[in-house]
């Protein structure tokens, strides 16, 4: 058995980060400014997209979207029950309805036909998610989304291709550079988009509805005649923290290879385990930004939150993502969700686990996990 804890995930900081966030600590500006404006250029230059818009967290893009678009009452939004709660919370903060879409049960990506059979003329958005940085299958969800908006919840999925290029790159998508995201600032995150409107409307938005940012980039600072248009949010990043992101940028290739490389050991050494089961890649060209590696603990021998518990005894940690959103108590009892409602998202989200994957880990700690699962299942 291990003697020390492994993480289900470390951030990948490295001696450049560090550098970047003192030299932006010395240099006299540290809210947002100039590392705001790298940072979304950077994003933009590997995503494709036109524009991108820094901001606070991933759940602030997900806010003022709603508020860009006017959602409200009336409104659906279709999206995963599949996701990071953030998301239904700000469609139901915003007093629209969500409508969960069922999920491939191998996949555990949302599909073209899962959210057509939720269109409804009262449709005004689908945020479907990359699970896990596995590309969705943008050609057929576009073409069932017709003319309704599509935004591509890409958290896990900077770096994941469809069919050559990036995800995101041909309309809207938020990333999330939350401290387990594959690219972290700590917290934060970025709207892009091809639509020079919405764009402005969330940099707007982001900062007190004024018509700019706090940085001015002519006068370098913020310009005292600027005047509220709209009120707005304060929802700004820092620039100590967008360092850290511009840094990582730079090096995302290396990390998401390396996060690749433990994820096939990982599927290599699980196949002989038929207990565990590793999420299918879907059967279409794309390029996969493993930022996490789910498997699913499916045997009448363990159930999964006591795999979880057994594994960490064993000094390994593990993560949950994500418990389905419909059948959390606000969910059930308020909107009145059901077991039985979404089968394949409801199978997952009773068996599934995020083992641990992150760059700095080594082949060995892959196959401590793995000497760990044989153990913990030898044991029942
Ligand atoms: C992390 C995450 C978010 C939210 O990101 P924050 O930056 O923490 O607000 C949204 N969706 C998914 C799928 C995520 O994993």
């Amino acid at each position: 058995m291990r003697n020390e804890f492994l993480p289900f995930t470390r951030p990948a900081i490295n001696e450049a980060d560090i550098r970047a966030v003192t030299e932006v600590l010395r240099s006299g500006w540290i809210t947002n400014g100039p590392q705001n404006a790298a940072l979304e250029s950077g994003v933009c230059e590997i995503t494709g997209n036109r524009f991108g818009v820094a901001l606070s967290s991933a759940t602030a893009a997900m806010h003022l979207l709603m508020k860009i678009m006017k959602l409200g009452p009336g409104d659906e939004v279709i999206t995963p029950s599949m996701t990071w709660v953030s998301i239904v919370n700000m469609i139901v903060l915003a007093g629209a309805t969500p409508v969960f879409c069922e999920i491939d049960r191998e996949t555990m990506l949302a599909t073209p036909e899962s959210i057509a059979e939720k269109i409804t003329p009262r449709t005004k958005l689908i945020i479907p998610v990359h699970f896990a940085g596995a590309a969705l299958d943008l050609d057929g969800i576009y073409r069932v989304a017709g003319e309704i908006p599509v935004v591509e919840d890409a958290a896990h999925a900077l770096g994941t291709y469809y069919k050559g290029r990036h995800i995101g790159s041909t309309g809207a998508a938020i990333y999330s550079f939350h401290a387990i995201k594959n690219v972290t600032t700590g917290e934060g995150g970025m709207f892009v988009t091809n639509n020079e409107e919405d764009a402005a409307l969330m940099r707007r938005w982001k900062f007190h509805g004024i018509g700019m940012d706090a940085f001015d980039r002519q006068n370098r600072g913020r310009s005292p005649q600027a005047e509220v248009i709209e009120p707005g949010f304060k929802y700004n990043l820092t620039d100590i923290c967008a360092a850290i992101g511009v840094s990582q940028l730079s090096r995302l290739v290396n990390i998401n290879t390396r996060r690749r490389e433990l994820a096939m050991l990982y599927r290599r050494e699980l196949a002989n385990v038929p207990e565990i089961r590793p999420l299918a890649d879907p059967d279409y060209d794309f390029k996969h930004a493993w930022h996490l590696f789910v498997v699913r603990v499916d045997t009448p021998k363990i159930d999964r939150n006591s795999f979880m518990t057994e594994l960490k005894a064993r000094n390994i940690g593990t993560g949950l993502h994500f418990r389905c959103a419909h059948l959390q108590k606000y969910y059930r009892e308020v909107m009145g969700f059901r077991p039985g409602m979404l089968p394949a998202t409801e199978y997952n989200s009773d068996r599934i686990c995020s083992l641990p994957l992150f760059p700095d880990m080594t082949f060995d700690d892959v196959i401590d996990v793995v000497e760990a699962i044989k153990a913990v299942l030898a044991g029942k």
